[in-house]
């Protein structure tokens, strides 16, 4: 299948690329007012986009193999009944909301990025679909402004509460460049990668069943620890020793998320000083792992068996869990080029101790 058989039009007149992402440190600090510092993964999200010419709008996604027609009066209605559809459909509306005209368009998306394996296959797909639109229709938006209208298709139309990481990584990281970011005042910069280093994630193996009702769990005892503390949120605590007056378990969660962003805001004063030590930003990511395993509680067995063995390979420089947790992926920090070979060593390790890993990035 390709754009020229699915539609029946001879090439599409733009093509935009998106990656998906893995956040290296500042894990659950987000939605704390804090800081996060993604990289942008090898897999994209591919959309080819050409002048629809029967007044509908017509998307197929090749991963799914399904297509989605609609009319202009539907469109307006807002009716959008596939799920995927809604993320480029919303992608479409936000810009028609802010004045632009949009005229009926042929999308055909295609993606390396694995769907729904925490890497950030929806933020690939509408930053791609907003590129595809901006270059078509010659709209004067940049690319925050692509994360920003990103973010507000898949709060408002594909109805999931997310931040604005993924979309900022997706839109202005690339894979040798990492997003450090604000979440709060979003000053950003980007940053070249440690040099030397390479990323490396596998899957746990782990579905990540307890993930939903963890996550808000963890986001209400923060909201609580900040209001004791007489703060908007965690992210205004920088001095670690303030925590230690709060009740159990409001003590340990706000001490990760004050602890975590001081380490993405070390870890970058290292770039920012040009001596970026692989040794360093490794240390800071196995302190994130501990924290999150510890203080945090969203760590399970096996996440914390595959980021052992990773941590006691040769080579890597630094492991730990990545995402909300409660199963899902590692992510670690590896030497150039012994991405494969590493994960190999590890993998084998893991089998023994009776899991089965996945090679996400690296293979
Ligand atoms: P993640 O963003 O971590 O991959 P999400 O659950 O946030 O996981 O997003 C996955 C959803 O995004 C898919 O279920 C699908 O609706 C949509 N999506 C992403 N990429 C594609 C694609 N290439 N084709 C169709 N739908 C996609
Ligand atoms: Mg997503």
């Amino acid at each position: 299948m390709n754009f020229q058989t699915i539609f029946n039009q001879k090439l599409p007149q733009v093509e935009a690329l998106a990656p998906g992402r893995v956040n290296l440190l500042g894990e659950h600090t987000d939605y704390n007012d804090g800081f996060v510092l993604p990289t942008a993964i090898p897999q994209q999200t591919v959309v080819q986009i050409g002048l629809s010419d029967d007044r509908m709008y017509h998307f197929y996604s090749e991963n799914l193999d399904e297509r989605v027609d609609i009319g202009e009066e539907s469109f307006r209605a807002g009716e959008m009944q596939e799920e995927y559809g809604r993320y480029i459909f919303g992608c479409i509306q936000v810009l028609k909301e802010v004045g632009y005209t949009i005229s009926p368009i042929n999308l055909y998306v295609k993606s390396s990025v694995p769907l729904g394996s925490g890497l950030s296959s929806s933020a690939a797909l509408e930053v791609a679909t907003i590129r595809g639109i901006r270059q078509l229709f010659n709209l004067p938006i940049n690319d925050v402004e692509i994360a920003q209208f990103a973010q507000k298709a898949e709060i408002q139309y594909a109805r999931v509460q997310c931040g604005i990481m993924d979309q900022m990584a997706s839109s202005l990281a690339d894979t040798k460049h990492m997003l450090f970011l604000d979440t709060r005042t979003l000053e950003r910069c980007v940053l070249p990668l440690p040099e030397g280093s390479s990323i490396l994630v596998i899957d746990s193996g782990v579905p990540r069943t307890l993930a939903g009702s963890g996550y808000n769990q963890r986001r209400a005892e923060c909201e609580q620890a900040a209001q004791l503390l007489g703060v908007k949120a965690l992210r205004d605590i920088s001095d670690v020793s303030l925590v230690e007056t709060l009740p159990e378990p409001l003590r340990r969660r706000a001490r990760h998320v004050v602890t975590e962003n001081n380490r993405v805001l070390k870890a970058i004063q290292n770039v920012e000083m040009q001596h970026v030590s692989l040794q360093k930003f490794g240390e800071l990511m196995n302190a994130s792992h501990a924290s999150l395993r510890d203080d945090y509680e969203v760590s399970v067995p096996a996440l914390d068996i595959l980021v052992d063995i990773l941590q006691k390979t040769p080579g890597v420089f630094g492991a730990r869990l990545t995402g909300a947790g409660f199963g899902g992926a590692t992510v670690a920090l590896v030497a150039a080029g012994e991405e494969k070979n590493i994960a190999e060593q590890v993998l084998k390790q893991y089998n023994h101790a009776g899991y089965t890993g996945n090679i996400l990035v690296g293979a």
